[in-house]
């Protein structure tokens, strides 16, 4: 028996190897695709200032290129700050479509006690419906991303689509999870901004809106006004003697008197309104859209709110205090233009001036200018 040695075919070995090259490079360019995508929408999601551009992309590019039939961010907002961020970016207290809020953290606290992490399902309309508001498909797959921030739950994203298949359990989510944690620091880092800035924009004793604020939002409602042709009441609001107080009873005392009557200001008026504290024993109240009779009756339920308050001092007879008020208002004619900031700085000067003449007049009264 002789051992007969057999030449490889090298020409179809060639081939082989080069099918073999080519079938790895071409599971390298898809991989460095989808990672481009990836990367792609990390960037879009990190670049995002406000949730409104959150919103924004998740639904537009995201859902297109992901090709999804819904997009849902579900945000717990125990503490009701949510609104005031949405506000300041649109400056109306309007949630984008696709942005769910809950008080309820018990809503989405099934996430917590879930095994599976991202949570894959069929889409079953009777329990998942409420996730995707304007979905009215029976059949397609979901997937639910919890956000943790800090060994907290915060809200979720969740994603539905078409295909039945899509989400199924065990399918690889590694990708998912990542998407998720992006979103999650993305959300937060909004949330932090919002607080920042509305520290800013706060005084820190009452709470109330302080002179920038009111300024910002003078120009918002005038300009509103002036496209509406709709009036604007400036109540300017000084409370009276209060030097007395603090002479009296001593500065923390005086403390405690404004920031009761900022409460006393801010629950007599209407939730549009807006009330900020100028300076000092100042206050600026601005009345949208009401003029006239119906403004100086705001002024008076407002003085008369504050002068039967009784202010509660340990180990002293409640204290009382009373204000003047200076009322003016701005009624735009049909089609008429103006710069907001010139208008409001007028609006403000006739509310002081009748104000002042409130103060000369005798104190705790309205006066209009
Ligand atoms: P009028 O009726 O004419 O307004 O008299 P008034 O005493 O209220 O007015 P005046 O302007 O003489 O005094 C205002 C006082 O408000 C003086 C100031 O010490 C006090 N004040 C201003 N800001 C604060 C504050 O943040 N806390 C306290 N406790 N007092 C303040
Ligand atoms: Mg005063
Ligand atoms: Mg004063």
């Amino acid at each position: 028996m002789s051992n007969t040695y057999k030449m490889p075919d090298l020409n179809s070995e060639v081939v082989r190897l080069r099918r073999q090259v080519a079938k790895q490079l071409d599971a390298a360019r898809h991989n460095e695709q989808v990672h481009n995508r990836f990367q792609a929408i990390e960037l879009a999601l990190l670049s995002a200032q406000n949730f409104c551009e959150i919103a924004t992309y998740l639904q537009g590019d995201f859902m297109e290129t992901q090709r999804l039939g819904a997009v849902s961010l579900i945000l717990l907002d125990s503490n009701n700050e949510i609104p005031s961020a949405l506000c300041a970016t649109n400056g109306e207290h309007k949630c984008p479509s696709g942005i769910m809020l809950t008080q309820d953290a018990g809503q989405i606290e099934f996430l917590h006690s879930m095994e599976q992490v991202p949570f894959l399902s069929r889409y079953r309309a009777d329990e998942h419906q409420w996730l995707f508001k304007g979905v009215r498909d029976r059949e397609g797959s979901i997937v639910v991303l919890p956000f943790i921030r800090r060994e907290q739950l915060i809200g979720c994203l969740a994603l539905f689509s078409r295909d039945p298949q899509r989400y199924e359990a065990g399918a690889a989510t590694e990708f998912l999870q990542r998407l998720a944690a992006v979103t999650a620091i993305c959300v937060e880092n909004c949330l932090n901004y919002e607080r920042l800035r509305r520290l800013s924009l706060t005084d820190a004793l009452t709470g109330l809106a302080n002179r920038r604020e009111l300024e910002k939002w003078m120009n918002i409602e005038i300009s509103r006004a002036l496209r509406e042709t709709l009036p604007l009441t400036c109540l300017y609001l000084d409370i009276d003697l209060f030097k007395k107080v603090n002479d009296v009873y001593g500065h923390d005392i005086g403390d405690q008197v404004l920031r009761k009557v900022a409460a006393v200001m801010l629950a007599t008026v209407r939730t549009g309104d807006v009330v900020a504290r100028y300076g000092g024993e100042e206050f600026v109240i601005i009345l949208p859209g009401i003029t006239g009779l119906i403004a100086i009756e705001t002024a008076e339920r407002v003085r008369c709110a504050v002068a039967e308050t009784s202010i509660e001092i340990t180990g002293q007879a409640p204290l009382q205090v009373s204000i003047s008020v200076g009322l003016a208002s701005f009624i735009p004619k049909s089609g008429s233009i103006g710069d907001s900031g010139e208008i409001a700085e007028q609006l403000l000067g006739r509310a002081d001036q009748a104000l002042m003449q409130a103060k000369t007049q005798g104190r705790n009264r309205v006066v209009v200018d």
